[in-house]
């Protein structure tokens, strides 16, 4: 825990830390942390998939909550969605456990009353949607008087969702010598505005500089999966098995990671060795050995236990995670296309994480081509084409003649035919993986290239084909239900301004502050630009691809 150790957090956050199997800061929190735990005003720019929460958490927990009884909040973290408020108060409460830290979240839809016995309790942090704190703030059930850190978070969301008055409201109820944070993907004027106002002398932190080795190897094709969490295990068996790499190294984010992908892969039939800050060196000697040696064909590792390594051997990086940071990126892909060779590059993103994606594009000027995971038609068709490779190969070879006399007898019985056909039926069973059948759904990217249409199988027994629907794109509005509007005069809107027919547009959903709304991904920018210029219901909108497409 070198990189942890060397950051002057609390024991407990140390433990909690290497619990969670995380090695070392990523960048934004090297940076950001010694200047939270000193007091600063911090404004940082970085996306999500950066390790932002770990970033404010961590420094919040060690001044804040160690040692402190439980009465009014401490900490504020206002964030732009009711998925954040949830994912970020678990992240603190998994960082804080072992300080007993309580932390609530608090946001619109969820019933009132669950929130009111929480804070009646007494919490060290609140965890809220801007509109739900400002009506606790209301009925006196959130008093922020106590308040020493406040951190906005996703600010430029915020702002787009239509918040800037609930947050400047906020901001004036908890005390002037507070510490205040704030993260954004980016920093338009109105973000410098706020933090101008309410920020006193701000360290500012970004972490999209340009990585060291700015030209990525020319010869590595790079590629990027979107899958959610949930589907992501599944999307890399997939993948492996459709690329079938010679000799692979994949990284991943946490000695937990590592530990699981290991077993699951070595559970799908590969060969796969797990390599991790937390083994000795004769561990990982050892397998070492067995990767150079050829008999183990993946190695499954964080960036700090690769570090240094080197294997000419290999032909894929796969990134099971997105690297916190463009450097961290280039490093890795790095490890492959080496001395004129070629080599594949695979991230996995989830939906969140596009955004990273793209600033991994722009800092180094290179293209990531984004692809669907294998369905299971592909899987089968790949599998069937390497068991007739390898009976090519066997056709060519000169020890078949022992099988003879079998053929021989068996052929009094059956066509030489069916025979060719079971026997490579047994042949293909036993030497392609187990296929999980499910498919996994495929999701959607908010990028504006074009997209083939393709079909394909639906995976219901007798395999019908279909045509898949054309892709739709998600679009962010920044009107909801409180400004009067309905998911009518959305279609409506978008159907009159950018000349769409209806049944191209949809599904529509209204939510409090903002809306989203399918549509042709062909059309998309169309809309964008044609909502821009005009009004929904005769107010102004913020519009553009959403970022979360899951909400
Ligand atoms: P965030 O950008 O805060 O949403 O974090 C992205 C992901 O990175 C989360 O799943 C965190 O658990 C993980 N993470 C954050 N910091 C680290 C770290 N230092 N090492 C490994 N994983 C991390």
């Amino acid at each position: 825990m070198a990189g942890f150790d060397d950051l002057d957090l609390r024991p407990e956050l140390l433990a909690a830390l290497t619990a969670l199997g995380y090695e070392e800061p990523t960048p934004i929190q090297r940076d950001a942390i010694p200047h939270l735990l000193a007091g600063r005003d911090l404004m940082g720019q970085a996306a999500t998939g950066t390790g932002k929460t770990a970033a404010f958490a961590l420094p919040m927990l060690n001044r804040i909550v160690a040692g402190t009884r439980v009465g009014p909040p401490m900490a504020l973290v206002l964030v732009p969605t009711r998925e954040l408020a949830v994912q970020v108060s678990e992240a603190i409460y998994r960082y804080g456990r072992e300080l007993q830290a309580k932390v609530v979240p608090i946001y619109g839809g969820q019933p009132i009353g669950r929130q009111l016995g929480a804070l009646k309790e007494g919490v060290h942090v609140v965890v809220a949607t801007p509109g739900r704190a400002m009506d606790h703030i209301k009925r006196r059930t959130l008093v922020l008087g106590s308040v020493q850190l406040v951190v906005l978070d996703e600010a430029d969301e915020m702002l787009d969702m239509g918040f800037a008055e609930d947050i400047e409201a906020i901001l004036q109820v908890t005390p002037g010598e507070r510490q205040t944070v704030l993260f954004s993907a980016t920093l338009p004027a109105r973000i410098n505005n706020i933090a101008r106002r309410h920020l006193r002398d701000p360290v500012r932190i970004q972490i999209e500089r340009a990585p060291n080795e700015r030209e990525t190897a020319p010869l590595v094709t790079q590629r990027a999966y979107t899958v959610t969490r949930a589907h992501k295990l599944a999307a890399l068996g997939r993948i492996l098995d459709v690329e079938a790499p010679a000799a692979a190294i994949v990284f991943c984010r946490t000695r937990t990671e590592v530990d699981q992908l290991t077993e699951t892969l070595n559970g799908r039939g590969y060969r796969a060795e797990a390599l991790h800050g937390g083994m000795t060196q004769e561990q990982r000697d050892r397998v070492m050995h067995r990767v150079r040696a050829g008999t183990a064909e993946l190695l499954i590792a964080t960036d700090v236990a690769a570090r240094g390594l080197d294997l000419d051997l290999l032909t894929h990086v796969i990134n099971y995670d997105v690297p916190s940071a463009p450097d961290a990126y280039v490093h890795r892909i790095g490890r492959v296309g080496r001395a004129g060779r070629e080599g594949v590059a695979i991230t996995l993103a989830e939906p969140r994480e596009q955004r990273l994606l793209e600033n991994i594009e722009r800092v180094t000027s290179r293209r990531i081509a984004r692809e669907k995971v294998p369905s299971v038609a592909e899987l089968r068709a790949r599998q069937m084409d390497s068991t007739s490779v390898a009976l090519r190969a066997a056709l060519d070879g000169d020890d078949l003649q022992r099988f003879s006399p079998t053929v021989d007898q068996l052929a009094d019985d059956y066509s030489t035919r069916d025979l060719a056909l079971a026997a490579l039926k047994l042949f293909h069973d036993a030497r392609s993986n187990p296929t999980d059948e499910a498919e996994i759904p495929e999701f959607v990217p908010h990028s504006n290239r074009p997209k083939r249409e393709r079909t394909e199988t639906t995976g219901r027994p007798g395999g019908k084909f279909r045509q898949a629907p054309g892709r739709k794109t998600r679009l962010f509005i920044g009107l909801g239900r409180n400004d009067r509007i309905s998911p009518g005069d959305i279609v409506g809107a978008i159907a009159n301004e950018a000349n769409l027919a209806g049944r191209d547009i949809g599904p529509t959903r209204v939510a409090e502050r903002f809306s989203t709304v399918d549509v042709p991904e062909a059309s998309a920018d169309a809309v964008i630009a044609a909502i821009a210029r005009s009004t929904i219901k005769g107010k102004k909108a913020v519009i553009r691809r959403d970022r979360h497409q899951h909400r």
